[in-house]
């Protein structure tokens, strides 16, 4: 008999984990929500695709996730291929997108000032970003102050709503493409794009946006909706939840919850400090729009309390309704950090260009986690204290990782071969 898996939460890791696992275990997947799909969740208020948070693209730069993916879906039939054109909001103009690459386009003092620093910093020798302390020195030392001051910082302490010096770096490894000083001027003169990004090219449903992609993942699963999970006992090598018996657990919910969720026989020394890390929440509303080419725009002055503006309608001609269509409009959404309410998110669509008209509002409490100093080596110490019950924990907000939907997928992958190595 296969030994029995209970998989909890049925966002991108749950279900991708559960995916992988189910031809090895007996997996059973329970999710709290009345829908599958966690952050990536999309419905259609107007008959207008909603991305409850986020606009979630997919691509990955890793070999086995992409081959893994395009196993289960039909890249020419299923998905559109797009480019990135992505642009910066900055005074009233719009302004290319990374900065770095579209300096013709500020005020010459500006660009002056960036490039004497940039000389500069390139003069004293350029450092790893992993030998920073902490994420205001990387931005500092790599683009100049004047940069930092005028994109970076404020773009970021709107999405971190956080000191920037308390941010650890290893959130960034691998995510950022470590800017060359010599590519970034010539990028300039040439007026060459970006091209390593990770989402520089991505890809996109035809249909029905990122819930799509879950629905497809979940197809030949067996998923439990409307089933919090509250309680875990482990008595004598058995894990009981709702009531049945498991031999392992994997746990994609948020590991703040966790400690109080298990009842074993031994504690974990840093109970607090897991139950004390810290995310920030998103708010976005669903709006109409006029039509425009771009993809995101991204909004860095703290006179706007948006952070971002992601047209979703220019993803796929299909997330627009046909009222949009027929009054030439496209869709949008425009994102907020922490929780706004919707007096706050309609008095800010005003100012913000585009015509911008509210169909639907969301506020989602946690959606980016804060890794300080301390994050990974707690959460690894908890790895270590959970896998001898069975109980193994997955994904954003159960590893307190900034992963991409490909991120989590990998970290899936990791697991299965983990678990997989453990039988054999
Ligand atoms: C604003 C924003 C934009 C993003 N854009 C992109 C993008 O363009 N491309 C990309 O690749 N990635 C993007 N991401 C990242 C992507 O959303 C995540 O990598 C991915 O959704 C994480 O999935 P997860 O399964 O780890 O977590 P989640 O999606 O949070 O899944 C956890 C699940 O557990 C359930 N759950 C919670 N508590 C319980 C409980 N007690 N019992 C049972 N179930 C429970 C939840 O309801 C949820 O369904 C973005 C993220 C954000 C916040």
């Amino acid at each position: 008999m296969k030994s029995k898996i209970a998989v909890i939460g049925s966002g991108i890791s749950g279900l991708t984990a559960a995916a992988v696992l189910q031809d090895t275990y007996d997996v059973h997947v329970f999710e709290r929500n009345a829908n599958i799909g966690g952050l990536v969740y999309c419905n259609r208020p107007d008959d207008v695709l909603y991305h409850r948070v986020g606009g979630h693209v997919f691509n990955s730069k890793n070999k086995e996730v992409l081959e893994w993916f395009w196993n289960k879906f039909d890249k020419e039939k299923e998905f559109v291929q797009a480019k990135r054109n992505a642009k910066i909001f900055y005074k009233g103009a719009f302004v290319g997108y990374p900065i770095e690459n579209f300096l013709y386009q500020l005020e010459v003092p500006v660009v002056e000032q960036v490039i004497k620093e940039l000389i500069e910093i390139n003069k004293a020798g350029i450092k790893q970003p992993m030998s920073y302390e902490h994420f205001e020195a990387f931005l500092q030392n790599t683009f100049g102050n004047t940069l930092y001051e005028l994109y970076f910082k404020p773009y970021n302490q709107k999405i971190w709503k956080t000191d920037l010096s308390t941010v650890s770096m290893e959130w960034l490894d691998g995510k950022l493409p470590m800017p060359n000083i010599l590519e970034i001027i010539t990028n300039n003169i040439i007026r060459r794009d970006e091209r390593d990004m990770v989402h520089a090219n991505f890809y996109y449903p035809k249909s029905g946006g990122s819930q799509f992609i879950v629905d497809r993942l979940a197809e030949g699963l067996s998923v439990v909706c409307n089933k919090p999970l509250e309680s875990i006992s482990i008595k004598e090598n058995k894990i009981t939840l709702f009531g049945e018996t498991f031999d392992k657990v994997i746990y994609t919910a948020d590991v703040r919850n966790l400690p109080d969720i298990i009842s074993a026989d031994k504690p974990f020394q840093y109970e607090n400090s897991i139950k004390q890390l810290r995310s920030n929440g998103t708010s976005s509303v669903l709006c109409s729009c006029d039509v425009n080419d771009l993809s995101w725009l991204y909004i860095p002055e703290s006179s706007f309390k948006a952070h971002r503006i992601i047209y979703t309608g220019n993803f796929s001609y299909t997330n627009n309704s046909d009222v949009l269509k027929k009054s030439n409009r496209s869709s949008c959404t425009v994102e907020f950090s922490g929780i706004c309410t919707k007096e706050e998110m309609i008095k800010e669509l005003a100012l913000l260009p585009g015509n911008l008209v509210p169909i639907d509002f969301n506020n989602e409490q946690n959606s980016y986690v804060i890794q300080d100093h301390e994050t990974r080596k707690i959460i690894k110490a908890y790895k270590e204290y959970l896998a001898p019950y069975g109980i193994y924990v997955l994904g954003r907000f159960a590893e307190w990782e900034y992963y991409n939907m490909d991120k989590a997928m990998e970290a899936a992958f990791e697991l299965k071969n983990q678990l997989v190595n453990k039988k054999s």
